[in-house]
């Protein structure tokens, strides 16, 4: 989050050869402008002192050391100074140097400047102790702006097509609070004005549509910092009703899947989160204290007890509670688990960041040679979603290990990395499946996929991670025995398609707007009459109660208001089916259907009508 005057202590790890060979052209464009920037700074206040200044999700920063404080007003001044910069159409020029010369340039002041300077270039003195010995060390100059720089850049500075400056933070040099306090100012560019003029739209209507502005008005959540703490979502009746269809799409399309269902609790024993390697170090950070207790009076020892953060090793415990045979295999445990992950109160937002999430959880144990086809079932799961809520933008990030990292990064099994990742590849491959290969980010214990989603005005969502575990299921010596009565560690896939309620109901209400699909929308159908004449209200009763008793969320209002202001409260309620009642529709045995946002649609049998809201909510109709 970048907004006016925030901190912002995150200091990204001096990117690696890949990282940089990898560097999108948007990226590249980026960080160019953040030269550009620095150019422009220098030329307003040439005692200015530039960090880091790498390209960021959205844009780019660069951080400054400078008397003057730099505020959105000076903004349209800076931006004058880059169009001159971006008009010159310097080129960026890369010099290879030693660093003895790179060090001498520091000292006199010449890098981050646009000449020599009474003061040396301190922070970039800095930035040389940092790239290690035997790693090229390169300037990149456009005009006078000479930066010590690893690059990649755009081949000039007039291809920066449009460039905006957009905020201003404070930031700890290297992120470290011992060092001096920065300005790190905020910009974003784009190949050419129409994209960046499309992602300014698009920020505009994501403000519009945000989660916690309408999950407010429609009375989906709320929070009670007070009571029940920060990051503790309440669902409300409407916000419930949402999560209850989310988790029974899940429950329909696991048991047809194969899945079956278990239920555990939300506390465990110190030793689980030990077996599992959660504990003492790796995740200690995200889980909540623990509880201690003593089991009498006069134990030697308390117990210590912890909120699960995950679901996984009570599930694993499930499947160490009987002896498995390959028969038994695959065994799909599923559960809507909640897991309590401590984050700092800093961190969290609406529903996106909470500390109490309810997951569409579930782990696949199976064997090697059932493992494709298990994976690919997943994919397949993702795909019928992605279908389901019209999410039409996705990529698969497949992260894998680097093998110069086992026994340190990655878990040192090499034949199982090797394994699995070729699996994963071979399905992902045979799929029609949108992916990318990320090298050097796998989790600990296996390779891993994060599902990235855009919502319909174009903003990226991650979704959700799955996970190839062949190192825990060990750990907890869980074991099948085999055709030849071996007994053998099976596999586990972790997954969890529709993530967690919280985050994704978050990403459904930016999707719709609010204007929830009508199996999803939290009224369904309000039946409105035109006036409240006994008879009247006796047919709309009928028809509210035969809809009820097939589940749907149906409601009505028979006080004696004009029409017109029915009509107006329930599209403000985001109600998705109205049917407007009038004498004449009952002597028809008839019913007015209008829809939320798209007005009247004309009058039915009631039969009709009723029979098509089932269908509907049925077939989850978009
Ligand atoms: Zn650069
Ligand atoms: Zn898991």
């Amino acid at each position: 989050m970048n907004n006016d005057n925030d901190k912002d202590n995150s200091s990204p790890e001096r990117k690696t050869l890949d990282e940089r060979n990898r560097m999108t052209e948007l990226q590249r464009i980026r960080h160019s402008c953040a030269h550009v920037m620095a150019t422009a700074i220098l030329r307003l206040w040439p005692d200015a002192q530039f960090a880091g200044g790498p390209p960021v999700e959205n844009g780019f920063y660069y951080d400054v050391d400078l008397e003057h404080r730099i505020t959105p007003d000076d903004f349209a001044k800076i931006e004058e100074e880059m169009k001159k910069e971006i008009k010159a159409n310097h080129p960026f020029e890369r010099i290879a140097v030693t660093r003895d010369q790179a060090l001498k340039d520091s000292q006199s002041g010449r890098l981050g400047a646009l000449s020599e300077r009474p003061a040396p270039s301190k922070f970039k003195i800095g930035n040389l102790q940092d790239i290690p010995d035997g790693e090229e060390i390169t300037y990149y100059r456009n005009g006078d702006f000479l930066d010590l720089c690893a690059g990649p850049h755009v081949m000039r500075t007039g291809n920066i097509g449009a460039y905006k400056l957009t905020s201003i933070a404070s930031a700890y040099y290297k992120g470290d609070e011992r060092n001096p306090q920065l300005q790190r100012i905020y910009g974003t560019a784009f190949k050419n004005k129409t994209e960046m003029e499309a992602y300014f739209k698009m920020l505009e209507e994501a403000k519009k549509r945000d989660h916690r502005k309408i999950g407010s008005e429609m009375g989906l959540y709320t929070i009670d910092t007070e009571y029940t703490g920060p990051g503790l979502v309440l669902w409300l009746p409407k916000g419930a009703a949402i999560a209850e269809e989310l988790e029974n799409l899940a429950k329909e399309t696991e048991f047809e899947a194969g899945y079956v269902r278990v239920k555990t609790p939300h506390i465990a024993k110190e030793k689980m989160y030990l077996t599992s390697g959660h504990l003492p170090v790796l995740y200690a950070d995200s889980m909540f204290p623990p509880m201690e207790l003593k089991e009498t009076k006069d134990a030697q020892v308390a117990e210590r007890y912890f909120l699960k953060a995950m679901n996984c090793p009570h599930h694993h415990r499930i499947f160490a509670a009987e002896p498995r045979s390959y028969r038994d295999l695959p065994l799909r445990l599923a559960e809507y688990g909640a897991c309590y992950r401590y984050e700092q109160s800093g961190e969290l937002f609406g529903l996106m960041r909470v500390r109490a999430l309810n997951m569409n959880d579930a782990h696949i144990y199976c064997t090697p040679e059932q493992f494709a086809d298990e994976f690919n079932a997943v994919n397949e799961m993702y795909l019928k979603y992605f279908k389901i809520f019209g999410i039409e933008k996705y990529v698969m990030r497949f992260s894998t290990h680097d093998p110069s990292k086992l026994g340190q990064k990655f878990v040192n099994e090499p034949e199982l990395w090797k394994q699995t990742e070729d699996f994963v590849r071979d399905v992902l491959k045979k799929s029609s499946i949108n992916y990318i290969e990320v090298p050097n980010e796998a989790a600990f214990y296996g390779p891993k996929i994060d599902v990235q989603v855009w919502s319909v005005i174009g903003r990226e969502f991650t979704l959700a991670t799955n996970q190839v575990d062949f190192a825990v299921p060990r750990r907890f010596g869980l074991v099948y025995r085999d055709r030849d009565n071996t007994e053998k560690t099976p596999l586990c896939i972790h997954r969890a398609p529709l993530g967690t309620h919280e985050r994704f109901i978050g990403f459904l209400i930016e999707h719709y707007a609010g204007n929830f699909p009508l199996w999803l929308a939290p009224e369904q159908v309000r039946v409105l009459t035109i006036s409240d004449d006994e008879a009247l209200v006796k047919y709309a009763k009928d028809i509210v109660k035969e809809l009820r008793s097939n589940m749907v969320r149906a409601d009505a209002d028979y006080t004696a208001d004009k029409i017109n202001g029915k009509i107006l409260r329930a599209e403000e309620s985001k109600v998705h089916t109205m049917l407007v009642v009038g004498a004449r529709d009952m002597e028809a045995g008839k019913v007015s259907v209008r829809l939320h946002g798209k007005g009247n649609v004309g009058a039915k049998p009631k039969g009709e009508v009723v029979e098509e809201i089932l269908r509907a909510i049925r077939e989850r109709t978009p």
